[in-house]
């Protein structure tokens, strides 16, 4: 259902009177990963490896520098705004701030109703209808309609966010941390509506977050995202059994541990994560891997297949698949 091979957006750094171009911020730098029909792929890192950058290129929210993005078999990567704007109604974005998201000025109903005008779907008292369809679904009642997000809780506008989002009928949604924001309790509460919905719609769905605990809940298969670069992806189950690259194994070690008494295998990784503008040469985890080797500051590693489809990218594994 999506493929996306080889993309890399870049941003420009500009400096001086000129404003010239002085760098590049190498946000995404090759990534390649396809997601079937119905499946979820959870993508994780930390802030600033470039995950929403990656989710907004691909939703053409933002233009590739490179490489591509297939939707349904078609290339999406180069089409202009009036090409793309049949694939806008099948594929569609859920953010981190439901708040900044959402127009504060118009209400509810306007907002849930927007995509179905911008799309040309129904007439007046059919979108109305559907808006009200719509917030069923989310679980908000139907005088919601009537009021402004600010009236309403961060986990009810998320809620608002998604009803917007799944308007227009989408086959792919693309969820950029929209759970990080809010309270743990509440956090379940919409990953469970998304799950009902992924049911209901057969929805193919990218779920981004920084944290690995809450993409266990929803993921078939799991993506760790490290400066722009994909290092590890297997299915969901074995990236939690058995994680192999030092950087997933630190993720997966900063999962809170449910008994108190357990110990802690905690490993915490040293320093910040390098920028983005000056990515580390070879392997760009090298200056905070422990297990780090001569090869690893001057190669980088190959995205290579451990068996059943566990990619890595670590030279600890070279030779051994
Ligand atoms: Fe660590 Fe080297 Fe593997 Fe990179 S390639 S994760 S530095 S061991
Ligand atoms: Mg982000």
């Amino acid at each position: 259902m999506l493929t996306v091979k080889d993309l890399v957006k870049y941003f420009p750094v500009t400096g001086g009177v000129f404003k010239r171009k002085v760098a590049d911020v190498h946000a995404v730098d090759g990534v390649s990963f396809s997601v079937g029909r119905g499946e979820t792929l959870g993508l994780v890192g930390e802030s600033g490896c470039g995950k929403s950058t990656l989710g907004r290129t691909i939703a053409a929210l933002y233009d590739a520098t490179s490489g591509s993005v297939r939707f349904d078999g078609t290339d999406l990567t180069y089409f202009s705004e009036k090409e793309m704007k049949p694939y806008r109604r099948r594929i569609q974005m859920i953010f981190q701030d439901p708040f900044e998201s959402l127009n504060s000025r118009h209400s509810v109903g306007e907002i849930i109703e927007e995509p179905l005008v911008i799309h040309g779907i129904g007439d007046g008292p059919a979108r109305r209808k559907r808006v009200g369809e719509l917030l069923s679904t989310v679980g908000l009642p139907q005088t919601a309609a009537n009021r402004f997000p600010h009236e309403f809780s961060g986990g009810q506008r998320q809620r608002i966010g998604i009803a917007r989002a799944i308007a227009s009928s989408p086959e792919l949604l693309i969820c950029d941390e929209p759970v990080s924001a809010l309270d743990v309790s509440i956090q379940s509460q919409i990953i469970n509506l998304l799950l009902d919905l992924q049911e209901e719609m057969g929805l193919t769905t990218l779920f981004i977050a920084h944290d690995l605990a809450v993409v266990r809940l929803i993921s078939d298969h799991v993506a760790v995202m490290y400066l722009g670069k994909i290092v590890e992806q297997t299915d969901a189950d074995t990236i939690y059994k058995t994680p192999l690259h030092p950087y997933t194994q630190a993720l997966i070690s900063a999962i809170p541990v449910p008994d108190p008494g357990a110990v802690s295998n905690r490993i915490i990784l040293e320093g910040d994560v390098p920028s983005p503008i000056h990515p580390p040469s070879g392997c760009r985890f090298h200056t905070r891997c422990s297990h780090v080797m001569e090869i690893c500051r001057a190669t980088e590693p190959e995205f290579a297949d451990q068996g059943d489809g566990h990619m890595v990218a670590c030279h600890l594994y070279e030779g051994k698949s």
